[in-house]
């Protein structure tokens, strides 16, 4: 796979964590492990901003937008449909054999997508 989709998928899962921390049960959770929920979020934060630094701004500035707007940025395609919008995708983007070399747009949503497949 592409390293700038993986880069962007990977920070999405860390957006996903922090955000997790936030929500209380978790936060109980990590406690009972020992981690202390603030050091756990600054350590992800940090992570999160040398993870951003490496992305093109293009696609950085791209996904800070898509992330304001619909909350998640990067989704997978599943059956055709993105999972963001629930559109069918042309069948063009399922021609090319290396489509996840790509760092490709739903054409209905704008969210960047990947295969699973
Ligand atoms: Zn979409």
């Amino acid at each position: 796979m592409n390293r700038a989709l993986e880069k962007l998928i990977s920070l999405h899962d860390l957006d996903v964590m922090i955000s997790d921390l936030a929500n209380k049960d978790i936060s109980k959770q990590e406690k009972k492990l020992g981690l202390s929920p603030d050091t756990a979020a600054k350590q992800l934060q940090k992570m999160r901003d040398e993870l951003a630094s490496t992305i093109d701004r293009k696609h950085r500035n791209l996904y800070d937008q898509l992330a304001g707007h619909y909350g998640n940025a990067v989704v997978p395609v599943v059956n055709q449909l993105c999972s963001g919008c629930f559109t069918q995708l042309p069948t063009a983007f399922f021609a090319s054999p290396d489509r996840n070399d790509q760092v490709e747009t739903c054409p209905s949503c704008g969210r960047f997508i990947y295969w699973c497949d």
